[in-house]
C-alpha cells in the first residue's frame, strides 16, 4: 500500500502556503481538496461542511462532479458522511459499499468508489464538517494519512471558525459554527442582560498549526510535559494543595493523566506529522472533547473534563498565555462564561460592566448565585457543555428567571429581549413606586420586608427598594474580595458607612462566615473531606478568636452611639453562642476602658442552619435577643444535600413539608418566648417561598434586592390569616403529600397572587 505522496509533512507546509495565499475562500478550498487528493494519491477528496439546519452541504471536490459543490446538501443520518458527523470519529473502508451505512448521490457520480476515508471536522467537541477521500480500487488508508486527513481537518475547521465560509453560503444554510442556539438551564439569578461571551478561563488561540522543524516541536512538547508534571508534583508534594482552590483529589487525577503514556504518545505522532507542539495538544484535546460531549456516564465526563483542563494547561505553558482573564478589562454588557466557578472568582470581576453569568454548573443558593443575585445580574446554571459552545465575544442574551440562553440570536430574538428589557424596566418602575407604601396584607399582617446585602455597592439598595433595613449583612464579602485580610481600620470603615447609609433602619451583621466554599485566596485553609460539614463559620472563629474579636471590635466601634445588631453563623450548640457571646463582652469591656462610646443598643442573635438546634430551641431563644434563619444552610443539612452541588442541590423542595415543619417550630418557640425570628436564605426571595413563610407566621423577612419588590407586590394582595389556616392545615394532615408547593401555587392562582 502507498503511503502519501511526500508525507504528511510535506502537505502541512503545503497547506501552510495555501491559507496564505491572497486568494477567496473558494479558491482555497479548492486548492486544498486538489492538495489533499494528489498528496493521498487519492481519485477523490471533498468537504463536506454542517449547516446550521443540521444537514452536510458539499463545498469543494476533487475527482466528483464539480456541479454538485453547493449543490448535494446531505442529512446528517445519511450516508457515511453522516455517520461520521454524528458519531465524531474517522472512518476507513476497504470497501465502502458494502457498509449497511453506503448511500450515494447519483449528481456526484461517486457509485465507482470503493475506499473511503472520512474524518470529522472537530472544533470544541462539536463536528462541522467532513473531509473525505475516495479511491477506485480496494484500499485501505494507512494510520499516516488517516492522521494527514485529521490535521487537514484542524486546518478547515479554523476557516470555518473564522467566518471565511459563510460568505459561500446561502441565507439559512450558513455553517454550523456561527449557528445560532437556544438552550435552557436552570434560572439561578433573574434578570435579562443582552451582552457578549467573557470566557472564565479562556481557550488558548492557537495561531501557528504548522512546524518549521519537527525535532524543534518535539523537544517542545517534551520540555513542557516535563514542567507541567513537576509542576503537579511540586504542588502535591509541598502539600498546599488548597493553593488555587485546587483540590488533592482533582491534582491527583491531573497527575495521572499528566504521566499517562498513551496522551503523551498521541501528543507525540501529531507533532510527527508536522504540526506544532500546541497544535498536537489541541489535536487530541479535540478528540478528548468529542467523547466527552458524547460520554453519558457523569463520572467519565468529569475524569474527560480534567483531561480537557489538563491539555488547556498544557496549551498555556506552550504559548506562553496568561491563565487569568483580563478581569479588570471587560467589554461592556459582559457576559461570563464558565464551567463552574467561586464566589470570590466572580467577584474579581469589574462589576460596573458584568450583566450575566453563565455556568454549566451552578445550583440556586451555591455562594456564587448569592453573590450573582447580590450584583444584581442575571444568571443561569446546569447548561451541559456551554463552554464549548460559545467564543470569546459571540453576542449572548441570558434570561435568569426562566433559564433561557441565545447564543449568536438572531435579530428578531435580541429585537423580542431588548423589548422584555423596557417590559421589566416598566415593572421595575412599579416596584419602585410601592417603596414608600408599608407592606401590610390584606388582612392588616405587618411585613417588614428587609435586605440582604455584603458589599459597598450593596448600600444604594436600601433607599431603592424601601427596605425597611439590612436584615442581613455577609460580612465575608469584604474579606473574599480583598486581597490580604481587611484590617480593622478598613472593617470599620465599611460597617460606619453601612449604618451611615441605611440611617435609622436597623442592620444585622453578621459576623464572619467562611470555610466551605467561601475560601478566602489569602488564607491557607485546611483540607477537608466535607469543607460544608467542616472548620468554618463561628467554629473557625472560636478556634482563632483574635480574628472574630478584631471584627466584633471593629462592628461595635463602628455603631457607637447607635444601635448594633450582630449574628454568628453556623451555631451548632448553645456553649457556641455562650462563647461567642463573652467575645462581646470582653470586647466591651476593653473598649469601656479605653474610653470609647459604646452602642447604645447591642441586639445579639444566632442563625439557625444546623439542624441541632431546632432541639436545643427553648435554651437558645432564653440567651438571644433574636434568631435569623438560614434557609439555604438548613435545608442543605436537613436534607444532607450538597447546596452547591448540581446533581442534588435541587432535589428537596424548600417548600416541602419537613422543612416547613422544622421552620413552623422555630416561629411558634419564638413567638412564645416573645422573641423575634427573621428568615435570611433565599426561599423568602421568591413569592411562593415568601407567601409559605407569611402563612406559618414569619413576619420578618430579609431579601436580596431585586426580590424585594415582587415579594411586596405579593404581599400587598395576600390574606395572611387564609393562607396560614391552608399552609398548617396541609403540615398537620397525617398523610400529607411532600410539597406543599403544588397547593399553594393553585392557592395563589386562584387568588389572583403574582408568583
Ligand atoms: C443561609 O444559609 O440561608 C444564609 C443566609 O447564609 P449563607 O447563604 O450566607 O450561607
Ligand atoms: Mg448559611
Amino acid at each position: 500500500m502507498r503511503g502519501a505522496l511526500g508525507g504528511p509533512r510535506v502537505l502541512l507546509r503545503r497547506l501552510r502556503e495555501v491559507m496564505a495565499e491572497p486568494v477567496s475562500a473558494q479558491e482555497r478550498l479548492d486548492k486544498i481538496v486538489v492538495l489533499i487528493a494528489a498528496n493521498m494519491v487519492a481519485e477523490v477528496c471533498s468537504v463536506y461542511v454542517l449547516r446550521v439546519d443540521g444537514t452536510l452541504e458539499l463545498y469543494a471536490t476533487e475527482g466528483l462532479n464539480r456541479d454538485a459543490v453547493h449543490q448535494t446538501v446531505i442529512d446528517a443520518d445519511e450516508g457515511l458522511v453522516g455517520l461520521v458527523a454524528r458519531e465524531a470519529t474517522p472512518i476507513n473502508l476497504s470497501d465502502a459499499q458494502t457498509h449497511p451505512a453506503f448511500s450515494f448521490r447519483p449528481e456526484t457520480g461517486e457509485e465507482t468508489y470503493h475506499s473511503f476515508l472520512g474524518v470529522p471536522i472537530l472544533r470544541a467537541g462539536n463536528t462541522l464538517g467532513v473531509p473525505v477521500v475516495q479511491n477506485r480500487a480496494h484500499r485501505t488508508y494507512s494510520e499516516e494519512e488517516m492522521e494527514a486527513l485529521q490535521t487537514t481537518a484542524m486546518v478547515l475547521a479554523e476557516m470555518i471558525a473564522s467566518g471565511e465560509l459563510s460568505a459561500l453560503a446561502r441565507p439559512g444554510a450558513e455553517p454550523a459554527v456561527r449557528s445560532q442556539l437556544h438552550l435552557k438551564g436552570l434560572g439561578l439569578s433573574d434578570g435579562i442582560a443582552l451582552g457578549h461571551v467573557v470566557l472564565h478561563e479562556p481557550r488558548v488561540v492557537i495561531t501557528n498549526f504548522i512546524a518549521d522543524d519537527v525535532q524543534k516541536e518535539v523537544a517542545r512538547l517534551d520540555s513542557a510535559v516535563e514542567t507541567l508534571r513537576s509542576d503537579l508534583d511540586d504542588m502535591l508534594t509541598r502539600g498546599d494543595v488548597a493553593d488555587g482552590g485546587e483540590h488533592r483529589e482533582v491534582l491527583e487525577t491531573f497527575r495521572m493523566f499528566a504521566y499517562d503514556r498513551g496522551w503523551l504518545h498521541r501528543m507525540r505522532e501529531a507533532v510527527m506529522t508536522g504540526l506544532t507542539a500546541e497544535a498536537s495538544v489541541e489535536r487530541v484535546q479535540s478528540d478528548t472533547r468529542a467523547r466527552m460531549v458524547r460520554q453519558t456516564d457523569p463520572y467519565l465526563r468529569e475524569r474527560l473534563h480534567d483531561l480537557d483542563d489538563l491539555a488547556n494547561r498544557l496549551m498555556r505553558q506552550l504559548v506562553g498565555q496568561d491563565h487569568a482573564p483580563a478581569k479588570e478589562n471587560l467589554p461592556e454588557n459582559a457576559i461570563l462564561v464558565a464551567r463552574t466557578m467561586g464566589p470570590a472568582a466572580l467577584l474579581d470581576y469589574d462589576r460596573s460592566r458584568l450583566r450575566g453569568l453563565i455556568l454549566e454548573e451552578g445550583a440556586p443558593t451555591s455562594h456564587v448565585t448569592i453573590v450573582a443575585r447580590a450584583l444584581g445580574i442575571a444568571a443561569v446554571g446546569q447548561l451541559e457543555n456551554v463552554v464549548s459552545m460559545v467564543d470569546q465575544g459571540d453576542a449572548i442574551i441570558v434570561e435568569g428567571s426562566t433559564g433561557d440562553v441565545h447564543i449568536r440570536p438572531a435579530i428578531d430574538i435580541e429585537r423580542a429581549y431588548a423589548e422584555k428589557v423596557r417590559f421589566r424596566a416598566r415593572r421595575q418602575a412599579q416596584y419602585r413606586a410601592l417603596r414608600e407604601k408599608p407592606c401590610i396584607t390584606r388582612d392588616g399582617a405587618e411585613i417588614t420586608l428587609l435586605l440582604n446585602a455584603g458589599l459597598f455597592v450593596d448600600l444604594p439598595h436600601i433607599n431603592e427598594t424601601g427596605a425597611a433595613g439590612i436584615g442581613l449583612f455577609r460580612t465575608e464579602l469584604q474579606f473574599m474580595v480583598a486581597a490580604a485580610f481587611p484590617r480593622t481600620s478598613e472593617q470599620l470603615k465599611l460597617y460606619k458607612d453601612v449604618l451611615n447609609a441605611a440611617g435609622d433602619r436597623p442592620v444585622t451583621f453578621r459576623t464572619l462566615d467562611i470555610g466551605g466554599d467561601k475560601v478566602l485566596p489569602y488564607m491557607r485553609m485546611v483540607e477537608e473531606e466535607n469543607p460544608a460539614l467542616g472548620w468554618r463559620a463561628i467554629r473557625l472563629g472560636l478556634d482563632r478568636p483574635g480574628l472574630l474579636r478584631s471584627q466584633i471590635r471593629a462592628l461595635l466601634r463602628a455603631a457607637s452611639g447607635r444601635r448594633l445588631k450582630l449574628m454568628f453563623p453556623m451555631v451548632s450548640t448553645i456553649d457556641e453562642y455562650d462563647s461567642a457571646k463573652e467575645l462581646v463582652e470582653f470586647e466591651l469591656t476593653h473598649l469601656r476602658k479605653h474610653n470609647h462610646t459604646l452602642p447604645e443598643r447591642i441586639e445579639i442573635g444566632a442563625m439557625v442552619e444546623v439542624p441541632a438546634l431546632l432541639f436545643q430551641l427553648d435554651e437558645l431563644f432564653s440567651r438571644v435577643d433574636f434568631l435569623s434563619v438560614g434557609s439555604n444552610d438548613l435545608v442543605q443539612f436537613l436534607y444532607a444535600a450538597d447546596r452547591g452541588n448540581s446533581l442534588v442541590a435541587d432535589r428537596f423542595d424548600p417548600l416541602s413539608v419537613p422543612v416547613l415543619r422544622a421552620l413552623r417550630d422555630i416561629i411558634d418557640k419564638g413567638r412564645e418566648h416573645g422573641k423575634p425570628v427573621t428568615l435570611c436564605g433565599e426561599m423568602g426571595a421568591t413569592p411562593l417561598g415568601a407567601l409559605a413563610l407569611v402563612a406559618l407566621g414569619y413576619r420578618n423577612l430579609s431579601v436580596s434586592p431585586s426580590a424585594l419588590g415582587p415579594v411586596k407586590a405579593m404581599l400587598l394582595e395576600t390574606n395572611a390569616g387564609e393562607v396560614g389556616q391552608l399552609v398548617r392545615g396541609l403540615l398537620s394532615k397525617s398523610a400529607p403529600r411532600v410539597s406543599v408547593r403544588e397547593q399553594l401555587a393553585a392557592y395563589a392562582a386562584a387568588e389572583g397572587l403574582q408568583i
